[in-house]
């Protein structure tokens, strides 16, 4: 099971979900009600299959003829999502932590249903239907969903009201074609380039990436300029927001693309298992650290599709410092400055990049070949 997120594009429908998301948290508000009136006066907590009736006659009832903008599966699961939160507090008041019963929320701050087998379907062309409305969403995942088998859908609005769709599918039933790539491939993560290969091929990161940090930092100027609450500060706090997520997208689109090159290319693709503090002193920027994270699941993800693999070398091997042509060991090269360098041992001048990434593939290859060593013993 994998989560996807896509974002939906505005249209003439978009108000209706609008009113869905609203429609839900009332009938959220009004299930807390009743479990809370039904409380006062006998002491216990409701059945959840009477509580379920009595939001379906609500719901079938003329006066409340709105509420039905929200499917019927979509209102069982916020009965469960009561449920499941009244069973979390019961569990920790138990073990005597602090805990509170599920409450009620104002409308406007309520963000998501869900749909489960029902009330959606997806259509080719990065179309899907909930309900009787359909929207166009921006198809960073090349076609998934049309064809996967899916669990649940949740609808959320974010805080700009915006809307995401949360699409729970299962992992085994897409498959790409195989790869047609035969090779491997060493990659090397760096701040000035990307990724460096192991066959020289250098991607560099979109120029966005860096068009990003520069209006993440203007508009973080922007907010501390103002008074924290105000008006100003409120639109301020929007746009950094805004920001922040438009280049989120343009980053994981870029990720996606890049992950299916490369797993069509190749068939064996050796990294470096970078912890995260390992990887603060690599990339220094935070905005970055988090990019290598998102890069990697999105490429580990993609290559199950393809059949290819992925090696992660131990993050203690000193990738940049080892000659991949003798495998000597110069400790010079740990200074980060040092781009190019000649192996004092064997003769070969390096780049930094590429050598580390040609070492990186040879330490993935040994380990290949002692773990299938290990099988036939
Ligand atoms: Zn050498």
């Amino acid at each position: 099971m994998k989560t996807v997120t896509v974002k939906l594009y505005n249209s003439e429908y978009t108000p209706q979900l609008h009113d869905t998301v609203n429609i839900a948290g009332i009938i959220w508000n009004t299930a807390i009600t009743v479990l809370k009136d039904f409380y006062d006066e006998t002491g216990a907590l409701m059945a959840k299959t009477k509580l379920q009736t009595i939001l379906k006659d609500m719901r079938n009832s003329p006066d409340n003829s709105h509420w039905r903008l929200v499917g019927s599966q979509a209102v069982q699961d916020i009965t469960d999502r009561i449920y499941r939160s009244y069973k979390l507090f019961f569990s920790n008041r138990q073990k005597g932590l602090k805990a509170s019963p599920p409450r009620r929320r104002k409308v406007k701050k309520y963000r998501s249903f869900t749909l489960k087998q029902a009330g959606y379907s997806f259509l080719p062309g990065a179309k899907v239907r909930i309900g009787n409305a359909t929207f166009r969403y921006w198809d960073s995942y090349g076609g998934i969903l049309e064809t996967a088998r899916i669990h649940t859908v949740t609808v959320k609005r974010n805080p700009l009201g915006e809307f995401f769709l949360h699409v729970v599918i299962d992992c085994n039933v897409t498959t790409l074609e195989t790869g047609d790539g035969r090779g491997e491939i060493g990659m090397d993560f760096g701040l000035r380039t990307f990724l460096t290969l192991s066959d020289g091929e250098r991607i560099e990161s979109p120029q966005f990436f860096r068009e990003g940090i520069n209006a993440i930092r203007k508009a973080n100027r922007s907010l501390s300029r103002r008074e924290i609450g105000s008006g100003g500060w409120v639109r301020a706090s929007k746009a950094l927001y805004r920001v922040h997520e438009r280049i989120r997208n343009q980053r994981r689109d870029w990720f996606w693309k890049t992950a299916h090159d490369l797993c069509r290319k190749y068939r064996t693709i050796v990294i470096e298992d970078l912890s995260l503090k390992a990887m603060q002193r690599l990339w220094g920027r935070k905005v970055s650290d988090y990019a290598y994270g998102e890069f990697i699941s999105i490429l580990e993800h993609v290559a199950r599709k393809y059949g290819t693999t992925i090696v992660k070398v131990d993050r203690f091997f000193p990738s940049s410092q080892t000659c991949s042509v003798c495998g000597h060991r110069n400790s010079e090269v740990k200074d980060l400055k040092v781009r190019q360098w000649t192996c004092p041992r064997c003769g070969e001048s390096h780049d930094r990049d590429v050598n580390a990434s040609r070492s990186i593939l040879k330490e993935g290859l040994k380990m290949i070949a002692s773990a299938s060593d290990g099988k036939a013993v």
